[in-house]
């Protein structure tokens, strides 16, 4: 078909909308409910706003440009004196009913509705009304919820429901009194929400945020505290986009280097951990091959998966891996194996983890990770953005920091420990360390890397043969695409051996405590090459190479699933049915 945008011809398939026709000119038209994640086909349709109305010849109301399909012979202004002044209005009508707290507020300059106020060039709001007054939910470790800064455009709720299948937020009341949150108004801890967090990685404003652990670690660092940081493998593929970098830059030598300077005492690496859980994971799994276990083996270091499992199939908890996550284990052995090492009493030492992730948050306090003598393997957890704004506080050149290098002996990884930020990173580290422990010999570098649970499709499978053994593997990320794999696997129709699953959009690079991607997946396109160029430039890359690790087991932890691995490297799940 051929439309005219802005006087401009353009050539379209039938059904496309005129935003995405006018994108193809480069017009851009603002939105603010419209969110489309490309690549995992998350399109937030609600036309809610109207933000994006444009004149149409012929046509006496502006249209809605997301949800109006071009026409033959369409002719259409983005640009009218008509459609701007529309979109004005409606902006103001948003912020007088919005607190405008934007100096104090989370999302200050990372707000859609700031910027598009910014962009409108608003610089008065003509109307006043009523305004809500609703109460705060800040009940939960990972999440909070302020109603009042919420403009109803259901980013979230279509998060929620169609992409983690979860269904924990949905519309409440009408007119006027309508809110987006939990049915009833419950907290969020009493729903089912998972604290996976992307809600608030797609809301446009300051109504869903992270639970912000800044001042405790601030507070433990000043108390005299022996702060211990470790870092996962999605920060340090995403920090640097906080400074202006391109996304994916790995920042892993200046991010060490400000973590000192932050005044922590030890900087490990929390991919020293995921080497370890490797070696717990593919033992566990070839323990299961050998003694005819339970198969497929389910991946178990994502706690908004494990919690959605707990919730949502409290039948199927035998087949996860028992292990904990890879920061929590490395929680437990610094408050044993390391205190121990260098004489330190656990009651004085903080173990911080900074994590791409808000259920991180929520995990930290699990009862089945309170630790031996009721020490919280975890004390604190921040995310990327937390770190950027520590960084920021205190003034550190952060661009201009020489690199610094991770203190041991948790300090070392291999390429395997790296790429688990990334989905089908962990099945393909077990997969290199478990071919070992099947054959006694080593993957050939050739086979290293599986491309085939790369990248960002929902759902991807491989098959590969050890020794006279073909094994089926299956990655999964968001949770609908996991309930997906579940059922089949519930219903005898998907039959594979072991199954990674993760609760985010690209695994961790994408977790809802990166910096906000504002649905443009490229961006983690980027962050997860960055990772994938970390492996390859590693020395080792698998994680039975890992010189510390093996050190870990001679000394302390005897061998991979050993007793004392098990005391403190595994955890156990529990039914939580919840409606
Ligand atoms: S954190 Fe995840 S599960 Fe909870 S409400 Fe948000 S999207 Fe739903
Ligand atoms: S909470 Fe945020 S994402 Fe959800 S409807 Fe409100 S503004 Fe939109
Ligand atoms: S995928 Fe990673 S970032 Fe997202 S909830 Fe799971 S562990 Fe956290």
């Amino acid at each position: 078909m051929k439309v005219t945008i802005n006087d401009r011809v353009v050539h379209v398939e039938p059904g496309t909308t005129i935003l995405e026709a006018a994108k193809l000119l480069d017009v851009k038209i603002p939105t603010l409910c419209h969110l489309h994640l490309h690549d995992i086909k998350y399109l937030n349709k609600q036309a809610s706003c109207r933000v994006c109305v444009v004149d149409v010849k012929g046509q006496e109301n502006l249209l809605p440009a997301c949800a109006t399909p071009c026409k033959e012979g369409m002719v259409i202004s983005t640009d009218s004196f008509r459609a701007i002044q529309a979109r004005r209005t409606i902006v103001e009508l948003l912020l007088s009913d919005h607190p405008n707290s934007c100096l104090t507020c989370a999302m200050n300059l990372d707000c859609e509705l700031q910027r598009l106020a910014h962009d409108l060039g608003i610089r008065k709001i003509h109307y006043e009304g009523e305004t809500h007054d609703e109460p705060i939910d800040d009940n939960s470790y990972s999440i909070i919820r302020d109603p009042n800064k919420c403009i109803l455009c259901k980013r979230c709720e279509t998060m929620c429901t169609e992409i983690q299948t979860v269904g924990a937020l949905t519309d409440v009341g009408r007119g006027f009194f309508t809110t987006v949150g939990s049915a009833f108004h419950r907290p969020m801890t009493e729903t089912t929400c998972t604290f996976c967090g992307q809600c608030l990685a797609v809301c446009p404003t300051g109504a869903l945020t992270e639970v912000n652990n800044i001042k405790k670690v601030w507070r433990a660092i000043n108390a005299g505290k022996y702060v211990i940081v470790q870092t996962a493998p999605a920060v340090r593929v995403a920090l640097g986009e906080e400074f202006g970098l391109e996304p994916g830059t790995p920042v892993t030598g200046k991010m060490v280097a400000a973590l000192r300077r932050l005044g922590f005492k030890k900087v490990f690496d929390t991919d020293f951990a995921a080497d370890l859980t490797i070696m717990e994971e593919a033992t566990e799994f070839v323990n299961r091959l050998k003694h005819d276990g339970k198969l497929p083996i389910l991946t178990s270091c994502c706690p908004s998966w494990v919690n959605f499992i707990e919730q949502q199939f409290p039948d199927m908890l035998d087949i996860p891996s028992s292990c904990k996550s890879p920061h929590e284990m490395f929680g437990a052995l610094t408050k044993s194996y390391l205190c121990d090492k260098m004489g330190l009493d656990p009651e004085d030492v903080v173990v911080v983890s900074i994590m791409p992730c808000v259920a991180k948050k929520y995990e930290a306090h699990r009862d089945e990770l309170q630790g031996v003598e009721g020490h919280s393997d975890v004390d604190y957890v921040i995310t990327t953005r937390e770190l950027a704004i520590m960084i920021k506080e205190t003034g550190i050149n952060f661009l201009d920091l020489p690199d610094d290098e991770f203190d041991n002996p948790m300090g070392e990884s291999t390429g395997a420990g790296v790429i688990f930020g990334a989905s089908g990173g962990v099945i393909e580290a077990t997969l290199r360390t478990a071919y070992h422990m099947i054959t006694g010999s080593e993957l050939p570098d050739t086979l290293m890397e599986f491309h085939g649970l790369r990248g960002l499709d929902g759902i991807k499978t491989a098959s590969v043969d050890i020794e006279d053994r073909t094994f089926n593997i299956a990655v999964a990320h968001g949770l609908g695409n996991a309930r997906r794999l579940l059922e089949g696997i519930r219903d005898g129709e998907i039959e594979v051996d072991a199954i990674e699953i993760m609760a985010c959009p690209g695994g961790c690079i994408g977790g809802a405590g990166q910096p906000y991607h504002h649905g443009d997946m490229m961006i983690l396109e980027k962050r997860a090459a960055g990772l994938y160029s970390e492996d390859r430039g590693k020395e080792k890359r698998r994680s039975h190479h890992n010189v510390h690790v093996q050190k870990l087991y001679k000394e302390f932890l005897g061998t991979p699933g050993s007793k004392k691995a098990h005391d403190l490297l595994h955890t156990h799940y529990t039914p939580r049915p919840r409606l």
